[in-house]
C-alpha cells in the first residue's frame, strides 16, 4: 500500500517537472496551431542569433560584448579598433553588455555542419569550438591543398576528384604504379600525382613527388592518406616499395587522415623517401628519365 502511494508520487513529480521545463512557446503550440508556432520558436532563435551577431564586422559576438552608451552592440575586435560608435559615431566608455552575454549563455544551437550528419546541439560559446573539431565538418580537397579548396564530404570529394581532376581510382587493396618523369632533375617544377584506392568500403590516397629535402637533397616521396577520420585511419596499414637489381626499399606505415593536410604530411616525411639518385639507379635509364615502379598493399589492422 505505502510502496503503491510513492509510484503515484513519482509519477507526479515527473508530470511536474515536464511541465516545468516547457517555455511559453512550448505551451502556445498545444493551444494553438503547431506549424505556426513552431515558426515562430524557429523566427525567434534566429532573430537572437542575429542579435548576437556584430553589426559592425558579422562576426558572432562573445564575452566581453560591449555596447555605446546609446546602447549599439560591437564584439571585443571592434571595440578594440573604434574609438567611436561604428552605427552613431557617439564616444565609447567602456560599457558591457551583460544582459546579451547571460543570454547567449542561455543558448542551445544546431552545429553547422547539421546537414553532415552532426545532430548535436552545442551551448552557444562552445559552439565554435566544436565545429573547429566536428567529425562532421567538411574535408578539403586532397588533390593539391594550395590550388584546390573545394569542400565537402567524402562522397562528394570522390565525385570531385574523377571529374575536375581526372584521378585515377581503383579498386582493391594492393597496387603496383609506375611513375614517369622525363626530366627527372628539375625537382621543384615537378607535379605531384594523386591515385585513389576503394578498399575495405573505404578510400585511399596514394601521392607521389618530388620535393627538396632541407635545402639541397633531391627526393621522391610516397605516402598514403585515408579519406576520413584519424580514429578511422588507424585501423589501417600499408606499404610501399620501390626497387630493382636486387635492392629493396620498403616503408610500412599508417594512412595519415586528410585531415592533415598534404603539406603537413610531407613535412613529417611520414613515407617512403628515395633520394632521387637511388631513385634514377631503380629507374635504370640513362639518367634523365625516371621510371619508377612503386608497389604496395593495404590492410586492415
Ligand atoms: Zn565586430
Ligand atoms: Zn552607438
Ligand atoms: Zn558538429
Ligand atoms: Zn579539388
Amino acid at each position: 500500500m505505502a510502496q503503491g502511494g510513492g509510484g503515484s508520487c513519482k509519477v507526479a513529480v515527473k508530470s511536474h517537472s515536464k511541465y516545468a521545463n516547457y517555455d511559453t512557446s512550448t505551451m502556445k503550440a498545444e493551444i494553438g496551431s503547431a506549424p505556426i508556432v513552431k515558426r515562430a520558436e524557429k523566427h525567434s532563435i534566429d532573430d537572437v542569433h542575429e542579435l548576437l551577431r556584430c553589426p559592425t564586422c558579422a562576426d558572432s559576438m562573445f564575452p566581453p560584448i560591449h555596447q555605446c552608451p546609446n546602447g549599439h552592440t560591437m564584439c571585443t575586435n571592434c571595440r578594440r579598433v573604434h574609438n567611436c560608435c561604428p552605427t552613431c559615431r557617439i564616444e565609447l566608455g567602456n560599457i558591457r553588455c551583460l544582459a546579451l552575454e547571460k543570454v547567449a549563455e542561455s543558448l542551445e544551437l544546431p552545429c553547422r555542419y547539421q546537414n553532415l550528419g552532426c545532430n548535436e546541439l552545442l551551448p552557444y560559446y562552445s559552439k565554435i569550438k566544436h565545429e573547429k573539431q566536428c567529425s562532421s565538418r567538411p574535408y578539403t580537397c586532397p588533390y593539391a591543398s594550395s590550388e584546390c579548396c573545394v569542400t565537402g564530404d567524402i562522397p562528394f570529394l570522390m565525385a570531385h576528384l574523377k571529374e575536375e581532376h581526372s584521378v585515377d581510382m581503383h579498386d582493391g587493396c594492393t597496387f603496383n604504379h609506375r611513375y614517369v618523369k622525363s626530366n627527372p632533375h628539375e625537382v621543384e617544377n615537378a607535379t605531384w600525382m594523386l591515385t585513389v584506392f576503394n578498399c575495405f568500403g573505404r578510400q585511399f590516397c596514394l601521392h607521389f613527388e618530388a620535393y627538396l629535402l632541407g635545402a639541397s637533397s633531391p627526393v621522391y616521396m610516397a605516402f598514403v592518406r585515408f579519406m576520413g577520420e584519424e580514429k578511422d585511419a588507424k585501423k589501417f596499414g600499408y606499404t610501399l616499395e620501390v626497387g630493382s637489381f636486387g635492392r629493396k626499399l620498403m616503408w610500412q606505415g599508417v594512412p595519415r587522415s586528410i585531415r592533415d593536410c598534404h603539406k603537413k604530411v610531407r613535412d613529417s616525411q611520414d613515407g617512403l623517401i628515395i633520394p632521387r639518385s637511388l631513385a634514377l639507379y631503380f629507374s635504370a635509364g640513362d639518367n634523365r628519365e625516371l621510371k619508377l615502379r612503386v608497389t604496395g598493399r593495404i590492410w586492415k589492422v
